[in-house]
């Protein structure tokens, strides 16, 4: 995801999809003029690095040149398009192709056609990389197409928003729905994500979801999740994949309005990991980073015994089954500190110390963001 100004945009069309629908366009071209001499036109400024990329691709002799026409504000098309500037060319009995970067409304090819009119030429081509056909208003052909795309607002790859985002080698589309923060807070058992997810959901106001809380919510009220769950939790070792992310969507879906989440105990598996950037992604968003509690096993066992004095909960009360949660933590969930480092996401956090400074070093951690 990237920002420009005030606006966030998420990948859309990539470098691999831009070259092969150019190349696609450039021999078609190509095939249908023959042994025609075509002069190319690009219409600045959006069509800079369409034209560059096309004429590199089109096979046989051609000349270049662009002209200058449409006035695009913001994310609006405008609708009063200033003159055209730069045709000096005698056009006279020449094949023309107009390439644009995309054809949106149709205003800027109404005034091509309209200039054009009087040029002579013998023939007059569109050739568009993108076209959004849902706002198409005119009748006028378009010869040629790269790819139809919907009715949402793109940059990069010579389109601007306010001036920004045309060197950009790929395409954005825009976002539409709101920014959010999410932070997965990472760490072993007893390494103190639950105690400093409370403090972190009330500062930047974020919902905390713990998947163990759910579970264990599940098992209290007795649900068909529960019973399945706690088969696996009471011996230490995780639940299945699938049932974690079901549940985990079900918990994300719930808060539709959230600003962003606090996940807690999720992922613990690299499915999970992937299915998480799934969800976020989907939601138009992403995990913004890992933070992760530092904190020895034999701290962990003494606090998680501690804990067991007073939480009830069958898992934090044995030795045995606590070890063997910590042991799962290494073998299983340990390797996604690769996961998200690969991403730069991750952020290691010293966990020993009081419960203020160490939420003191994840705010700071979460402000750098
Ligand atoms: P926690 O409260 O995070 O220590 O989780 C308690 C137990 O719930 C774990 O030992 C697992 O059995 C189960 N659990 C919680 N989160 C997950 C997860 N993401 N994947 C699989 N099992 C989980």
């Amino acid at each position: 995801m990237i920002k420009l100004h005030d606006k966030y945009f998420k990948p859309f069309i990539s470098t691999q999809e831009i070259d092969d629908a150019v190349t696609r366009m450039a021999n078609d071209v190509a095939n249908d003029l023959g042994d025609e001499i075509p002069v190319f036109i690009g219409i600045l400024n959006g069509s800079f690095m369409f034209v560059s990329d096309f004429v590199k691709q089109y096979p046989k002799p051609c000349e270049v040149t662009f002209i200058k026409l449409a006035s695009y504000e913001g994310v609006k098309s405008s609708e009063d398009i200033q003159r055209l500037i730069g045709l000096t060319q005698d056009l006279t009995g020449r094949t023309v192709v107009i390439l644009e970067d995309i054809i949106d409304t149709g205003n800027t090819l109404h005034e091509v056609h309209r200039i054009f009119k009087n040029e002579g030429v013998k023939q007059l081509l569109i050739a568009t990389l993108f076209y959004k056909p849902e706002a198409y208003k005119k009748d006028f052909k378009l010869h040629y197409v790269g790819k139809e795309i919907p009715n949402k607002f793109i940059v990069g790859y010579g389109l601007d928003y306010d001036g920004l985002g045309r060197d950009l080698p790929e395409v954005y589309q825009l976002k539409t729905t709101q920014h959010m923060t999410n932070i997965v807070l990472f760490g072993p058992p007893g390494a103190g994500k639950g105690t400093q997810a409370n403090f972190l959901k009330e500062k930047y106001n974020l919902v905390h979801i713990s998947t163990g809380d759910v579970f264990r919510f599940n098992i209290k009220n007795e649900t068909a999740l529960g019973v399945l769950a706690k088969s696996y939790m009471d011996k230490g070792h995780l639940v299945p994949d699938q049932v974690t992310i079901d549940m985990l969507e079900a918990e994300v879906e719930k808060n539709a309005d959230a600003e962003g989440f606090i996940f807690d105990g999720f992922p613990r598996t690299n499915a999970q990991a992937k299915a998480l950037d799934e969800l976020m992604n989907s939601k138009d968003s992403q995990i913004n980073g890992m933070l992760a509690l530092d904190v020895e096993d034999e701290v962990l066992v003494e606090r998680l015994m501690e804990r067991g004095k007073t939480s009830g909960r069958k898992d934090d009360s044995d030795e045995g089954i606590i070890r063997n949660r910590i042991k799962v933590y290494y073998d299983e969930t340990a390797i996604l500190e690769e996961y998200y480092t690969e991403q730069n996401k991750y952020f290691g956090v010293d966990g020993i110390g009081s419960i203020e400074e160490i939420t003191e070093r994840l705010c700071n951690a979460i402000d750098k963001l």
